[in-house]
């Protein structure tokens, strides 16, 4: 803790992988011998830079960009970028871990890493984003490859914004490389079914979780916070599988509709006008709106967090189960408090954890690079098709290794404990790196 002061996401990241850890210590001695443990919290290599940008009035600003390459035993660093006020190295470097977990459980040749910027988005012009993207790609492209460090989108960084960060790396460098960055909008080398992939994997994952239990999606009401990128995913999948999202929220507050949240409608609000949630109401005169208050409230017997970290915490874990939430899919990273995530562990539920649950984001990132490396574009159902067979693979690998470390049922282990062992077997055969 003292080498990373202040960095408290990082350590709430870090102590819960280490809490499953233990058993794997203990018939694995090779690990410990060769300090797997220190070196895998210890990133290969942090960049911390200026971004000075000029807005729509000629003012100058200054923002902080960030850049963890996190570990690369697997593979290529990959993982998105985000712009949000809020960033800072605690939480660049805990998505960065949870990135490198999360990688390796789905089984493809990825690293881990993630970065982005303290910049707002909100409010500001295209040519204001256009601008802010420029001078980030402009540091940051030194630190790029397709075969060293491949980014992608995360809060505040959709298609638009990869389009700018990739024109200018384009740019700067004089190579067309379209695997530098995953999350491209179609025209220039995006993958279909990118811009679905972590609702859509996320709401798989929980279907996989459902069956294991012996029941289903159908007829089930589900709760999804956010109604950004994973969040409408997640809401399309889950209506597609039988359940009925009856709310969904932005950090103002959350829009409740009993008969089914229209999906279109939001998307159109969100994606094309770029509104706050609130304006749904406008249009669907059946639904409230809610300032200020937190979705959890809202009964369901599926929870699908999918804004952002530390958005359930232990009282609102209790108000969803005592309301008969059955399962949760963590489509955010780290969405739920260590209070929170006992609170589901206790009452057994089906709880599958952000570095599963969403891993069909970074999983179809990979096969965008698979088709940028090939010069090829598959369709549509050939790659949704890739993606549920991944999220079944990354379901059957956290629910097997469980069951073979004598806990059955818990996600949250089998998950831990199966991206480590991988990352840590391929760190031992590399030597001391
Ligand atoms: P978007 O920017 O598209 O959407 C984020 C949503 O969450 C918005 O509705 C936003 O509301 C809300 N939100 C963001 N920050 C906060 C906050 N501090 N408090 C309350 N609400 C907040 O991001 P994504 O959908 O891409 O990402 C959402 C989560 O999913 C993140 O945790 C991300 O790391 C994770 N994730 C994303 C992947 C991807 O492929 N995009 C892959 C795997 C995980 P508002 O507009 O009001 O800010």
């Amino acid at each position: 803790i003292h080498r990373n002061q202040g960095e408290t996401e990082f350590h709430q990241a870090v102590r819960e992988v280490l809490e499953s850890v233990g058993p794997v210590l203990a018939k694995h001695p090779e690990y410990a011998e060769n300090k797997i443990i220190e070196r895998i919290c210890e990133p290969e290599r942090q960049i911390t830079f200026r971004i000075p940008w000029e807005d729509d009035n000629g003012e100058v600003h200054i923002n902080r960009g960030f850049r963890v390459e996190f570990n690369s035993a697997l593979g290529p660093y990959k993982g998105g970028l985000r712009f949000h006020p809020s960033v800072y190295q605690g939480i660049v470097k805990f998505l960065g871990f949870e990135q490198v977990f999360k990688n390796a459980l789905t089984g493809l040749p990825i690293g881990g890493g993630k970065g982005g910027a303290d910049f707002d988005p909100k409010g500001r012009s295209d040519s204001e984003i256009m601008r802010f993207c420029q001078s980030f790609m402009t540091e940051l492209h030194r630190h790029l490859g397709e075969y060293t460090d491949v980014p992608a989108g995360d809060i505040g960084v959709g298609g638009r914004e990869v389009g700018y960060l990739f024109g200018q790396y384009k740019r700067i460098t004089n190579r067309y490389e379209s695997g530098v960055l995953t999350g491209k909008n179609l025209p220039f080398g995006g993958a279909r079914v990118r811009t679905e992939a972590t609702g859509y994997g996320c709401a798989f994952f929980v279907d996989e979780m459902l069956r294991a239990r012996g029941t289903s999606f159908s007829g089930k009401r589900a709760v999804v916070s956010g109604s950004g990128n994973v969040a409408i995913y997640t809401m399309e999948k889950v209506h597609q599988l039988g359940g009925v999202v009856v709310a969904c929220s932005d950090s103002s507050g959350y829009i409740h509709d009993p008969n089914g949240i229209d999906v279109e409608l939001v998307r159109q609000l969100k994606e094309v006008e770029r509104e706050r949630i609130s304006a749904y109401t406008e249009r669907r005169p059946g639904a409230k709106y809610l300032e200020g208050q937190r979705v959890w409230e809202v009964p369901c017997e599926v929870a699908m967090p999918s804004a952002t970290q530390n958005e359930i915490n232990g009282r609102d874990a209790e108000t969803l189960v005592a309301n008969g939430c059955v399962a949760v899919g963590e489509g955010a990273n780290m969405p739920t408090t260590p209070e929170g995530v006992r609170a589901f562990r206790s009452a057994g539920i089906a709880f599958g954890p952000g570095k599963a649950a969403n891993a069909g984001g970074v999983a179809t990132s990979a096969l965008e690079m698979q088709q940028n490396a090939s010069r090829d574009s598959w369709s549509f159902e050939f790659t949704e098709k890739r993606l549920q067979e991944i999220m079944r693979d990354v379901h059957a690998r956290c629910h097997d290794t469980a069951e073979q470390y004598g806990m059955p049922g818990d996600y949250v282990a089998g998950a831990n404990i199966a991206g480590f062992t991988r990352v840590a077997d391929a760190m031992l055969e590399l030597g001391l790196i």
